[in-house]
C-alpha cells in the first residue's frame, strides 16, 4: 500500500482564487452585458520587450544550426547571463555579488519553495502575515509545522504586518533561524528602508539566522534611497539569500526565467555547530534536481541588460507604476488608507469592512475585480489588494467606475 506524505493533509485548501473566479463567473452570468476589469491578478499584461523577442528568436535560430547548436547547458545557467546579472544588478550598484554566486532558474516561485529542503527539519521559521503563500505551504509540505488552527499553522512564527507598523513587521520576540522577507512586498506593496533592512540583517548576524529575501519586484523601486538588493546592506552576504525574477522585471511570467543569489560567505550550521556554505548545499541541490533554463530563454533574459533592453524594460515598468500611482491617488482621494503603489505594482487598501464584502461591492457595483486581503493571512482581513498590471485605459476606466460606485 503506497502511503502519502500526510503533511499535505494539513494544507489549507487555497480557496482564494477559486472563490474569486466563482464570484466573477456568477456576476458575469447575471450581467452578460457588463464588462469586467481585472485588477486582481499578479500577472503582467504587456508583451515582452522587443530586444528580448529578437534575442529569443536568435536563440532559436542558434539551435537550428549545427555550428551553434547547444544541448544541456550548465545547470546554474550560462556565464553570459550570470555575468551580466552580477555586473548590472549588483556590482554597478555597490553590492558585491560574483557571477558564480548566481543560480539561474525557471522561477522565483520554485526557488522560494525549494530552498527549505537544504535546512534542518526543526529550524524555527518566521513568515510574514500577510504572506506570499509559497513560503508557508512549502514548509507545511515538508512537515515543519503542526496543523492549521484559526488560519495559522502551529510551529510557525508570524511576523505581523499592520497599519500601525506600516506593514514592516517588528523583529521577532522569540528566536528564529529562517526568516522570509519580501520587498517590495506582495501583497501589501510596502517597501523597506535601508535602516529597517539593516535591523533584520543585524538580527540575523546576532542570531546566526538566515534571511530569505524575495526581491521579485525590485525593478519597481524608483526611489534611490531604497535598497534594491539586501546585499546593499553591510554584512548581508553572510546571512542572506536573495531571489529575483525576470517575470515582473521584463514580462517573463510565461517565458520563465529567474535567479537566486547565494553568496559564498553565507553560512548555516550542522548539529555540532560546524559551519557549512549554503552555496555548496544549494549548488548540490540545484545540480541534482534541475537541468537548466533553455538557451533561447536565457538569451532573451540576457537582452534585458542591453541598452535597448534596459530602456524597454524600464518603459514597461514605468507604465505599470503610472497605473499604480493613479490607483493609489484615486483610492486615497476616496478616503481610503493605502500602502504600496509607489515603488511597487500593488496597492493595499484598508476597505474599512470585511475583505470579501469590499470585493463584492467592487465587483457588483463597479465591475472591477480585486483580491481580498484575507486570502493572504489573518492580518490581511479588512484589506484588498489592487494590482496595477493592466492597460492604462482599463485602470482609468476601473477607477472611474469605483469612484461612481462608492459615491452613490
Ligand atoms: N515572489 C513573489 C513575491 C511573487 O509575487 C511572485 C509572483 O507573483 C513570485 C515570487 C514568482 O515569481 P516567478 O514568476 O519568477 O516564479
Amino acid at each position: 500500500m503506497i502511503k502519502i506524505n500526510e503533511n499535505y493533509l494539513k494544507l489549507q485548501a487555497s480557496y482564494l482564487f477559486i472563490d474569486i473566479a466563482r464570484r466573477v463567473q456568477a456576476f458575469q452570468a447575471a450581467h452578460p452585458e457588463r464588462e469586467i476589469i481585472k485588477l486582481g491578478i499578479g500577472d503582467v499584461t504587456h508583451p515582452l520587450p522587443d530586444a528580448c523577442i529578437r534575442a529569443f528568436h536568435q536563440g532559436v535560430d542558434d539551435l537550428a544550426d549545427a555550428r551553434t547548436f547547444r544541448g544541456y547547458g550548465p545547470e546554474q545557467g550560462y556565464a553570459f547571463l550570470r555575468e551580466k546579472i552580477a555586473l548590472h544588478d549588483f556590482t554597478a550598484r555597490g553590492a558585491q555579488v560574483a557571477a558564480d554566486e548566481i543560480f539561474i532558474s525557471d522561477g522565483a516561485k520554485c526557488d522560494n519553495g525549494n530552498i527549505q529542503e537544504i535546512f534542518a527539519q526543526d529550524v524555527r521559521i518566521a513568515v510574514p502575515d500577510p504572506v506570499y503563500p509559497v513560503y508557508v505551504d512549502t514548509n507545511v509540505m515538508a512537515g515543519r509545522t503542526g496543523s492549521a488552527r484559526d488560519g495559522r499553522y502551529e510551529g510557525l512564527v508570524y511576523l505581523e504586518g499592520t497599519r500601525e507598523n506600516g506593514f514592516i513587521p517588528a523583529l521577532p520576540c522569540e528566536p528564529v533561524d529562517l526568516i522570509y522577507l519580501c520587498y517590495p512586498n506582495n501583497p501589501t506593496g510596502a517597501v523597506i528602508t535601508r535602516e529597517q533592512l539593516k535591523a533584520w540583517v543585524d538580527y540575523a548576524r546576532e542570531n546566526r539566522a538566515l534571511i530569505l529575501y524575495d526581491a521579485a519586484y525590485e525593478s519597481f523601486i524608483r526611489d534611490p534611497a531604497l535598497p534594491r538588493s539586501i546585499y546593499e546592506i553591510e554584512g548581508a552576504r553572510e546571512v542572506a539569500v536573495e531571489f529575483r525574477s525576470f517575470s515582473k522585471t521584463a514580462g517573463f511570467t510565461g517565458t520563465r526565467c529567474a535567479f537566486t543569489v547565494v553568496p559564498k560567505d553565507c553560512m548555516a550550521y550542522d548539529g555540532t555547530g560546524e559551519r557549512h556554505a549554503v552555496h555548496a548545499l544549494w549548488n548540490r541541490r540545484h545540480g541534482t534536481k534541475f537541468n537548466g533554463v533553455s538557451y533561447p530563454v536565457q538569451k532573451a533574459a540576457e537582452a534585458v541588460y542591453s541598452p535597448e533592453g534596459q530602456a524597454q524594460a524600464r518603459a514597461l515598468i514605468d507604465g505599470y507604476l503610472e497605473n499604480a500611482s493613479l490607483i493609489r491617488r484615486e483610492m486615497g482621494a476616496l478616503g481610503f488608507y493605502c500602502v504600496g503603489g509607489e515603488n511597487s505594482p500593488y496597492i493595499w487598501v484598508d476597505g474599512r469592512r470585511d475583505s470579501w464584502a469590499f470585493f463584492d461591492l467592487l465587483l457588483n457595483d463597479a465591475g472591477v475585480v480585486c483580491t481580498p486581503g484575507a486570502g493572504f493571512g489573518k492580518c490581511g482581513e479588512g484589506y484588498i489588494r489592487i494590482s496595477a498590471f493592466n492597460s492604462r485605459e482599463n485602470v482609468e476606466k476601473a477607477m472611474g467606475r469605483i469612484r461612481s460606485a462608492l459615491m452613490k
